[in-house]
């Protein structure tokens, strides 16, 4: 029995076309593929500015540099994601105030984030987790700039507009299992043009006229060339990623609870993420599966929770400390074959007999 992977990037033939086309150039540094690429992503965004960067923490970083944001500023940020937003945000030399998460998308929780807030905070990261819009209207509305983090996000929409194009700029990721990919690689995107001109700057380190410390956060034309060609399959993309969820949903109803999108929110179904309403029942469903040859990860484990690592007191963080206990995320992602599907809808029917 084949082994259905918990995650797997969809490669076609033309992806290694459009790599071997840079090859044939003999230019495999940033160059001319990056540019246009960042022109395409800008224009889908609605206009503005995109930058191409090594990594999703990397735009994280320069996005709050570009800001202005650094020692003695604090920096909002929820406790239920990974460690990478913790690190630009430490990086930057900024103090990181985290935040619990609502119950129902696992996002930033608005309520919380607005009694966080001091005179010394400039600036609430807020990613869309799962894929799943955040609550653009309510964290704009705080008078304190929002950087989107859409890493797992890219395709969604809040309010019928993408997401990445709500706050004073955004973050994605193309690391190897995101929405699409080049291997590794980031962006940075914002409306702001002086925004994005100036993290240029940081990132042209060399043969400069005037110094300040810059840094190496550039993505190759190899890698802007997959992204390029992946980009052009987004929405096929985000449409299998849909249909796959409605068939884990028919299956599922009445089972277990959902990540519920909220009013104005149109998910990117970049991760399937049931809650099953216990630690033992979620461990009995993840140990069935596995022994049905379907992989499954706990998307995010009570160590990694970011207060647990800065040893902040749990009482402060009770809903994730909730759901870190049931969750459980299903394999779902273009790759995925039809045969495939049917054989994980099969296993969670029989789980649940
Ligand atoms: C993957 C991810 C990042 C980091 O992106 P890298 O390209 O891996 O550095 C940041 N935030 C979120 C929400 C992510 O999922």
């Amino acid at each position: 029995m084949e082994v259905i992977r918990h995650n797997k990037p969809y490669l076609g033939a033309e992806e290694g076309q459009a790599v071997a086309r840079v090859l044939a150039t003999g230019w495999i540094d940033e160059g001319p593929v990056a540019l246009e690429l960042e022109k395409a992503l800008a224009s889908y965004l609605g206009g503005g500015g995109a930058l191409m960067l090594s990594s999703g923490t990397a735009a994280l970083f320069l996005s709050l540099k570009v800001m202005g944001v650094g020692a003695g500023d604090q920096v909002i940020l929820p406790t239920y994601v990974c460690s990478a937003l913790l690190n630009a945000v430490y990086m930057s030399g900024a103090e990181p105030v985290l935040v619990d998460v609502l119950e129902s998308d696992f996002n930033l929780d608005p309520v919380r984030v607005a009694a966080s807030c001091t005179g010394k905070t400039k600036a609430i990261v807020a990613p869309h987790i799962f894929g799943f819009p955040a609550d653009l209207r309510s964290l704009t509305s705080l008078g304190i700039p929002v950087i989107e983090d859409a890493a797992q996000a890219l395709g969604a929409k809040y309010a019928g507009k993408p997401v990445g194009s709500w706050g004073a700029c955004s973050v994605f990721s193309f690391y190897a299992t995101k929405v699409i990919t080049g291997g590794q690689g980031g962006m940075l995107f914002s409306s702001q043009q002086d925004l994005i001109e100036r993290a240029r700057d940081y990132r042209e380190f060399d043969c400069r006229e005037s110094y300040y410390p810059r840094f190496n956060f550039k993505m190759t034309d190899i890698q802007a060339a997959l992204v390029r060609c992946q980009f052009s399959r987004l929405q096929d993309f985000a449409d299998r990623r849909r249909q796959i969820s409605e068939r884990y949903r028919a299956v599922l109803a009445g089972r277990v609870r959902f990540q519920e999108e909220g009013p104005e929110a149109d998910p990117l179904f970049y991760r399937f993420v049931i809650r099953t309403g216990s630690r033992e029942s979620r461990d009995r469903l993840k140990g069935y599966l596995s022994a049905e040859g379907i992989e499954t990860i706990v998307p995010i484990e009570r160590h990694e929770l970011l207060h647990r690592y800065l040893d902040q007191n749990p009482e402060g963080f009770p809903v994730s400390e909730q759901i870190v206990d049931e969750t459980l995320s299903l394999p779902i992602y273009p790759a995925l074959q039809n045969e495939e599907i049917s054989r994980v809808c099969s296993a969670l029917e029989g789980a649940f007999l």
